[in-house]
């Protein structure tokens, strides 16, 4: 299968996140096809393409714009609606939305003028990591560059629609990635989940409709819309269509950004990126991010489209593809990534609070050679009283790695409490293999 370059196509060039390289490249043609159509028909288009969401879920777009109610509420109230990019982007691995801001932040601007427009929003909010200051800067410039250019505020290209558009900057909890604890976060409260249902389609900003869509989904709407949505079910599966962003990282040649059709496989990515490291073989990665359960080189050729991953047992999630060779220690990397979970779980349910911490104390335990036989039945214990008994999907996700780690690795746990320590540590073993 071979690359498909469509959103990254021109990240390369200098300056490509201005409005001039954006639109020598077809930047903003979008609009007045969407602006000639409906509202209901740009969501027709968008559902008739299948876009699927790119946060991780992958949850249909279309159909997602399509549950915000129209006209007035059962009471006779009429709501706004609100657009809200999440572009808080933390689940270690993922790192595709940030070098897409920063490079081409006006596709991310376009999508949301056209995705505001279909939902019938006047106010829009991309609710950004604050930390990441470079990509505040790039949006905050390039929000200001569209407001003076006419594409954003009132009577937009001379349509009638306005739209206001705020970047908002996050304060850095993984946390509020999740979209309802995003909202909290977004209205001034500290971020945590809230329950689902109602979702936010009919309660989520200041209790409004609400859509809250992964910056890569709403930059893939502008080509869409200018090539049709038959343009973009030729690529990708019957289930799920288009091109996507796979960010390869970890031991491979050339770390990266790599835009292919829904489907590729490892196997050929890798051989876009260069391989694994050289002299070294692949012992796992992980499909999507560190709460998709790892694979191993026996999935090379699983092609990655969403069915496919979940029929080999994972999920597709933000197709953040961390690439671990040899020299690894299995249970080391699943160590630091439950540090994470358990720095960033938000105390708000016991399973997910207590969980994370116990699994961090009898990985650090085992990791360090001082475990017992039974810590590993403890770990498995811990891992299923979180595992779908937490109040959201931060919980799955710390809970995955450690129960694909022992399906895979299980005779690495042993081999460190046969040890007294890591067989990766050099002064113990590299007879390991
Ligand atoms: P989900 O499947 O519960 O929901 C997906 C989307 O569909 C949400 O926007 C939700 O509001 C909407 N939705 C689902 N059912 C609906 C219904 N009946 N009516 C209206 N709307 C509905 O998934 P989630 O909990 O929102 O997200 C979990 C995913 O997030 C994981 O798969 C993980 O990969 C991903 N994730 C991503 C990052 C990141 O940095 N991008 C970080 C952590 C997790
Ligand atoms: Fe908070 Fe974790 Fe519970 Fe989610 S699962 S609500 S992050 S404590």
């Amino acid at each position: 299968m071979t690359l498909t370059p469509v959103l990254t196509r021109y990240w390369n060039l200098p300056n490509s996140w201005t409005l001039d390289t954006y639109r020598a490249h077809q930047g903003y043609e979008a609009l007045p096809t969407a602006f000639a159509m409906t509202p209901d028909e740009v969501i027709a288009t968008v559902k008739d393409a299948g876009l699927r969401g790119r946060g991780g879920a992958g949850f249909p777009t279309g159909m997602k714009w399509g549950f915000i109610p129209q006209g007035p509420e059962p009471d006779g109230t009429v709501k706004p609606h609100y657009l809200v990019v999440n572009a808080d982007e933390s689940e270690p691995g993922t790192c595709k939305d940030i070098p897409l801001m920063l490079a081409s932040p006006h596709s991310l601007i376009e999508g949301v003028i056209i995705a505001a427009y279909a939902i019938r929003a006047a106010h829009a909010f991309i609710y950004v990591r604050g930390e990441v200051v470079p990509v505040l800067r790039r949006l905050q410039a390039a929000v200001a560059e569209a407001y003076a250019a006419g594409l954003l505020g009132t009577d937009i290209l001379g349509s009638g629609y306005d739209l206001e558009l705020t970047v908002h900057a996050g304060a850095g909890a993984y946390i509020c990635g999740e979209e309802t604890a995003l909202l909290d976060s977004l209205e001034g409260r500290r971020g945590q989940p809230r329950l689902r249902p109602p979702f936010p389609a009919v309660a989520g900003l200041y209790a409004s409709p609400t859509v809250v869509n992964n910056v890569e989904s709403i930059a893939s709407v502008p080509p869409i819309l200018r090539n049709g949505p038959s343009w973009f079910r030729a690529m990708g599966t019957e289930k799920s269509p288009g091109f996507t962003l796979y960010s390869l990282s970890g031991h491979v040649t050339r770390p990266g950004q790599y835009e292919a059709q829904l489907g590729v496989t490892l196997r050929e990515l890798l051989g876009y990126a260069g391989g694994v490291r050289a002299g070294h073989q692949l012992k796992f990665w992980t499909p999507g991010g560190s709460s998709t359960p790892l694979f191993t080189a026996e999935h090379l050729d699983v092609p990655l489209d969403y069915e496919n991953v979940m029929a080999h047992g994972s999920m597709l999630g933000t197709k953040a593809l961390q690439i671990f060779d040899d020299t690894t220690c299995a249970v080391r990397a699943v160590l630091r990534w439950t540090e994470f979970y358990a720095h960033e779980s938000c105390g708000k349910c016991t399973p997910c609070r207590e969980g994370t911490y116990w699994l961090v104390q009898l990985l650090t335990r085992l990791e360090a050679g001082l475990g017992t036989p039974a810590d590993l039945d403890k770990l498995l214990d811990i891992a299923d009283t979180i595992n779908g008994k937490s109040f959201c999907a931060l919980g799955d996700g710390a809970a995955s790695p450690i129960v694909s780690s022992m399906k895979y690795f299980r005779d690495e746990y042993i081999a460190h409490l046969e040890r007294g320590g890591c067989p990766f540590d050099p002064a113990r073993a590299t007879a390991w293999a």
